[in-house]
């Protein structure tokens, strides 16, 4: 793996990640530690690249079904209106989809592209994000992705 001594998305792969929800050799999943939006999930590689064209033919292959099984995730477990996916990578330019969960109750000022303005303080409860990491490492476990190189988190 080349991975990037001076970036945050690498130095927070070697030390453990409690909020883990989903691992294989190429990717993690975690709940996210920004915002109070329970279900927010982000998806990155763990080889250090910055957009899919630097993907390799099998990161490329597996991002699609891993994607599908997030995103039925993160609806069947807070069962959001929509589902918003995307990626800037201008702040950490390590490749990460950011798996978000719009609620019914979300303000106006927040959908579609508002969401970028959603403050990241204060942080969801550290309990309520636990309980959701292991109901979503329950529901991962059984998923499609589970199979041979899914590693136990
Ligand atoms: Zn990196």
């Amino acid at each position: 793996m080349t991975n990037d001594s001076s970036c945050l998305i690498c130095l927070r792969q070697q030390s453990t990640d409690l909020h883990t929800v989903f691992e294989n050799e190429l990717w993690i999943a975690r709940h996210s530690r920004e915002t109070n939006i329970l279900g927010y999930i982000v998806l990155e590689p763990k080889r250090h690249f910055l957009d899919l064209a630097a993907a390799t033919d099998e990161e490329a292959q597996t991002f699609g079904p891993i994607m599908r099984e997030l995103v039925s995730a993160v609806k069947a477990m807070v069962k959001p209106e929509r589902v918003y996916t995307f990626t800037l990578a201008e702040v950490v330019p390590h490749f990460h989809v950011h798996i978000v969960p719009r609620s019914d109750t979300l303000p106006r000022a927040y959908r579609g592209r508002g969401i970028l303005s959603y403050p990241l303080q204060p942080g969801a409860s550290e309990a309520l994000v636990e309980g959701l990491c292991t109901a979503f490492r329950r529901r991962l476990k059984t998923s499609s992705i589970s199979g041979a190189h899914a590693r136990p988190v």
